[in-house]
C-alpha cells in the first residue's frame, strides 16, 4: 500500500507575506462563532510583531511559553475547554511560532470538535472529525511541523503525534523575515532537524524518488546555509531555510525517520530535552549508521562552533537509560526504515541501551 497524504491547502511565502495574515482570517470570519484564537509564541510578547498581530475586538490573543516542556495533552485540553466554555468554537486558529506552538494549534483545532481529552487520540487516525480551519505562521524553521501531518504531544504515558488528516494546517504563511531573531544555536539545531530528516528519510528502506527529489533539494539548500561561503544567518539563508524546512518535511512524509529521531524521543520523554537539540546529541555519534551525514554535520558542527556535549551518559543511571530504550524500541517504524524487516534479529533493547551509552 502506498501512502496517500494531504498537503496544506493553501501557503504563501515571500518576505512581508505576515501583512496578509489579516485578509486570510476575514475570509474565515463568518464561521463557528466567529472569533479567531491566535496562540502565540510568548517570545513575542512586547515585540513588533505582536503589533502587527491582526486581532479583532472579539479575537483571542493568548501567549504560551513553550520552554522547557514540550506541547503537552493537558495544555491542550485545558486551552479548548477554557475557550469553549467562555466563548465557543473558533472560526480559525492561527499558531504563530515555533514547531511547539503549531503543534499545540493543531491539535487545539482538533479538540474542538473531537470530544474528551487529546490523550485518547493520540496515535494514527483515531480523530474522527475535521478540526477548525487553522493557519501556521512559523516563526523558526526546521521541524517540517508546517507541512506535517502529525501535532507531537507528551502525554501522560507517551510522547506521541495526533495524526491524521485533518491535523495538516488550511494555510500556512513562510515570511522569512519572522526567523531572523532566532538565536544562534537555536537556528542551528533546529535547521539540523531538517538536515536529519533528509538523511534518515534517505538511509532507509521506504526511501523512493518522491522523497529524494525533495530530500536532495532541502540537503542543498542546507549545505548552503550552513556549509556554503555565504552561510550564516543571512536574509538570502532564512529564506532558503523557511523552504528547505518546508522539503525535509515533504521528504520523511513519504518516508521514514529512522535511529537518531527513535533515540530523540527517548531524551525528549524521559529527561525532557527539545527535540532538535535531542537529535543533534544523538546524531553526532551515529557514525556507523550514517556515515556521510554523520560526517557532514560534523563539519557544521566545526563551522558555526557549536558546542555539543558529550560525556552525558556517565550521569545516567541504568533506569534511566533503560526507560530511554524502552521508549526508542517502541518506535519501531524507525527501525524497521532504518535497518530493515529482520531489524529484530539485529537490534534489541540492550544494542539500544548500547546506543544510549554512547552519548
Ligand atoms: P520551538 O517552538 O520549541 O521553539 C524553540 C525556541 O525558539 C523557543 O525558545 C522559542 O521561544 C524560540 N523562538 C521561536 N521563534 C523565535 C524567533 N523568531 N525569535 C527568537 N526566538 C524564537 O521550536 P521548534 O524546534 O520549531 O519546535 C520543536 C517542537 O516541534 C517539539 O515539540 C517537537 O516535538 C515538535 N516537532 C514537530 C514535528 C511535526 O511534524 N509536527 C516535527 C518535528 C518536531
Ligand atoms: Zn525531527
Amino acid at each position: 500500500m502506498h501512502k496517500n497524504f494531504k498537503g496544506v491547502e493553501k501557503t504563501v511565502f515571500g518576505r512581508g507575506s505576515f501583512s496578509q495574515l489579516k485578509e486570510i482570517v476575514e475570509e474565515r470570519r463568518s464561521e463557528n462563532d466567529g472569533f479567531i484564537l491566535y496562540i502565540v509564541d510568548n517570545y513575542f510578547k512586547g515585540k513588533d510583531l505582536e503589533k502587527r498581530i491582526p486581532a479583532g475586538p472579539k479575537d483571542i490573543v493568548t501567549f504560551m511559553d513553550v520552554d522547557p516542556e514540550e506541547p503537552t495533552t493537558q495544555q491542550v485540553d485545558e486551552l479548548r475547554d477554557g475557550i469553549k466554555n467562555s466563548k465557543g468554537i473558533p472560526a480559525a486558529v492561527v499558531a504563530i511560532g515555533g514547531g511547539s506552538i503549531m503543534d499545540l494549534a493543531k491539535a487545539v483545532s482538533l479538540m474542538f470538535t473531537n470530544e474528551g481529552s487529546s490523550v485518547k487520540y493520540q496515535g494514527l487516525n483515531l480523530i474522527t472529525k475535521p478540526g477548525v480551519y487553522h493557519i501556521g505562521v512559523p516563526t523558526i524553521s526546521g521541524t517540517g511541523a508546517e507541512v506535517s501531518m502529525t501535532a507531537v504531544l507528551t502525554g501522560p504515558e507517551k510522547k506521541l503525534g495526533l495524526k491524521c488528516e485533518w491535523t495538516v494546517f488550511n494555510q500556512i504563511v513562510l515570511d522569512p523575515e519572522l526567523i531572523a531573531s532566532v538565536p544562534r544555536d537555536k537556528w542551528f539545531y533546529t535547521g539540523m532537524d531538517t538536515y536529519i530528516h533528509c538523511i534518515e528519510s534517505r538511509d532507509g528502506i521506504l526511501n523512493n524518488t518522491y522523497s529524494t527529489a525533495y530530500g536532495e533539494q532541502s540537503l542543498a539548500l542546507c549545505r548552503d546555509i550552513y556549509l556554503g561561503e555565504k552561510s550564516g544567518q543571512t536574509k538570502e539563508n532564512d529564506e532558503k531555510l523557511m523552504v528547505t524546512s518546508m522539503m525535509g518535511g515533504l521528504s520523511l512524509t513519504y518516508s521514514e525517520v529512522g535511529i537518531v529521531h527513535a533515540m530523540s524521543y527517548g531524551l525528549s520523554k524521559i529527561l525532557g530535552e527539545k527535540h532538535c537539540y535531542a537529535n543533534c546529541i544523538a546524531f553526532q555519534h551515529l557514525g556507523d549508521y550514517y556515515p556521510e551525514g554523520v560526517a557532514e554535520f560534523k563539519e557544521m558542527v566545526r563551522k558555526h562552533k557549536i558546542n555539543l556535549p558529550t560525556g552525558l551518559s556517565k550521569k545516567w543511571s541504568e533506569e534511566t537509560i533503560s526507560a530511554m530504550a524502552n521508549v526508542s524500541i517502541r518506535l519501531e517504524h524507525m527501525w524497521n526504515h532504518a535497518i530493515g524487516t529482520d531489524w529484530k534479529t539485529k537490534v534489541n533493547v540492550d544494542t539500544v541501551k548500547d546506543l544510549f551509552r554512547r552519548l
